[in-house]
């Protein structure tokens, strides 16, 4: 079976969670197979090889599985974007808009260096917002965005089109 076709047979939705009219992607399942692990793995390194970035980024909490098993195939540094207060070092943070209010992420001031390029990897693209406001994070350390990947692509909430600021680098495993 193609990768995707795996990927989309073991997600599950789970209607109206967290809250009342959203159908959450739950992709914990993939974890209880450690060779699909392995093969999406290696599909979100395989264009990165060529030219290794300086470091993956993976955004809170979903997005340090695979970040951090890219980080470690590719042999480079992992970096945590997390919520805010939870990063014990100084911290830059970045705030970025959610459907009602805000919402604010932090990384450690000193986990990128200038100049660097860099990989921001989450489960899921949804609107958006969140990985854009992760690479304004990398912006304000001097380091550029050179692609984005994510396990899951909501299509029709047109995430991508706020990312290609930034590079059009941007690879989702399976739509919706
Ligand atoms: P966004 O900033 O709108 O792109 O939302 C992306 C973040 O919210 C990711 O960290 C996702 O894990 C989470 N998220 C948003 N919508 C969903 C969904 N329908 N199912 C699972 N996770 C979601």
């Amino acid at each position: 079976m193609p990768l995707h076709e795996q990927i989309r047979s073991v997600i599950r939705d789970i209607p109206d969670f967290p809250k009342p009219g959203i159908l959450f992607k739950d992709i914990t399942p993939i974890f209880l197979q450690p060779d699909l692990c392995n093969d999406i793995t290696d599909a979100f390194c395989k264009p990165l090889q060529e030219k290794k970035p300086d470091a993956i980024i993976g955004i809170e909490s979903r997005g340090f599985l695979f970040g951090m098993l890219m980080s470690q195939k590719l042999r480079v540094p992992f970096v945590m974007v997390r919520k805010a207060g939870k990063l014990p070092y100084k911290t830059i943070s970045q705030e970025y808009s959610l459907e009602y209010g805000t919402a604010r992420i932090e990384m450690h001031e000193d986990a990128l260096q200038k100049g660097w390029n860099v990989v921001i990897h989450d489960d899921l693209l949804a609107t958006g917002g969140t990985a854009e406001a992760a690479a304004a994070l990398v912006k304000k350390c001097g380091a550029n965005v050179t692609s984005f990947t994510f396990v899951v692509e909501l299509g029709f909430l047109n995430g991508k089109q706020r990312l290609l600021n930034h590079t059009n680098n941007i690879q989702c495993l399976i739509q919706y």
